[in-house]
C-alpha cells in the first residue's frame, strides 16, 4: 500500500529590503537667515548661562571635566559638597584623590576623573601660581582637558568668542544646517569662522540649550521650534 507523502511546508517568501528612502541633504542657510536665527534665539534668553553649577575659573574647569559622558544635573549634585570644601588647587590637592573619588562617586568614569581633578590641580599650583591659564594651549595639556572643556573655559571663564561643540551643537548644526561637517572639531572651526560676531560669544549657550530643550536628538520640538520656519531640517515633527 502506497503510503501518502507529507506536503512540505511552503516556504515563506524571502522579505524584500525596504528601500530607505533618499533625503537629499539641505545646503546651510545663507547669512542673512544664520543673522536672524540668531536674533531670536537672543531674544528667547538675552543672557544665557551655563547650567554647571560653578564659583570661579577652577570650579568651573573641574566641573567641565566631570561632565564628560554625565549630565549636568549629575555633576552639580556631586560638585556642590565637593566645592564648598575645595574650590582652590590647592585644597584639592589637600583633600587627596581617595576623597575627590568618595565625592564623585555618582558621576560616570569617577576613577578617572578623580586622578584627573587631582593632577590638573598639581600642574595649576605647580606651573600656575594656582590659578586657571587664560592660554588654549596650557589648558589642553591638563589631564582630562580637550579641545571642548579648554573652549568652554576660555568662553564661560574669560569671555573668549570660542563655540565650543558638544553632541546637541553637532545635532542642530547639522540639522538646520548652519555649518555641515562629520566631526565636532570641523563644526566648531565652522562655526566660529561664520556665526555673525555680535552673536559668537554667546552662541555655545544658545545653541546647547537650544539642543537640550528644543531640537532634541529623538523628537525635536518642530511645532514649537522658534526657528522652523528658518530651518531647512527635511524630516520635522509635526504636531500630534
Ligand atoms: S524646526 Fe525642528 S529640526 Fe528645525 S531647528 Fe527647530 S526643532 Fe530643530
Amino acid at each position: 500500500m502506497r503510503t501518502r507523502q507529507p506536503t512540505p511546508p511552503k516556504k515563506s517568501p524571502r522579505a524584500k529590503p525596504v528601500a530607505k528612502p533618499i533625503v537629499a541633504l539641505p545646503a546651510p542657510v545663507g547669512a542673512a537667515e544664520r543673522e536672524e536665527i540668531f536674533a531670536r534665539l537672543r531674544a528667547a534668553d538675552p543672557e544665557p548661562k551655563a547650567e554647571l553649577v560653578y564659583r570661579n575659573p577652577f570650579t568651573l574647569l573641574v566641573a567641565v571635566v566631570l561632565s564628560a559622558q554625565a549630565t549636568d544635573k549629575s555633576v552639580n549634585l556631586a560638585t556642590a559638597p565637593l566645592f564648598a570644601v575645595a574650590d582652590t588647587p590647592d585644597k584639592m590637592l589637600a583633600l587627596g584623590e581617595e576623597r575627590v573619588r568618595d565625592f564623585i562617586r555618582t558621576i560616570g568614569l569617577f576613577n578617572t576623573k578623580a586622578k584627573n581633578v587631582i593632577a590638573l590641580s598639581r600642574i595649576l599650583v605647580e606651573r600656575h601660581g594656582g590659578e586657571v591659564p587664560r592660554a588654549r594651549e596650557d589648558l589642553e595639556v591638563l589631564p582630562g582637558v580637550g579641545t571642548k572643556t579648554a573652549s568652554v573655559v576660555l568662553n564661560v571663564a574669560f569671555g573668549v568668542p570660542t563655540i565650543a561643540v558638544d553632541t546637541h551643537i553637532f545635532r542642530v548644526s547639522n540639522r538646520i544646517p548652519l555649518f555641515v561637517a562629520p566631526t565636532t572639531d570641523k563644526v566648531q572651526a565652522g562655526l566660529e569662522a561664520i556665526v555673525p560676531e555680535p552673536y559668537r560669544l554667546n552662541a555655545h549657550h544658545w545653541l546647547i540649550l537650544f539642543g537640550r530643550y528644543i531640537c532634541k536628538a529623538r523628537k525635536p520640538e518642530c511645532p514649537v521650534c522658534p526657528i522652523a520656519d528658518l530651518c531647512r531640517y527635511p524630516m520635522k515633527t509635526v504636531a500630534a
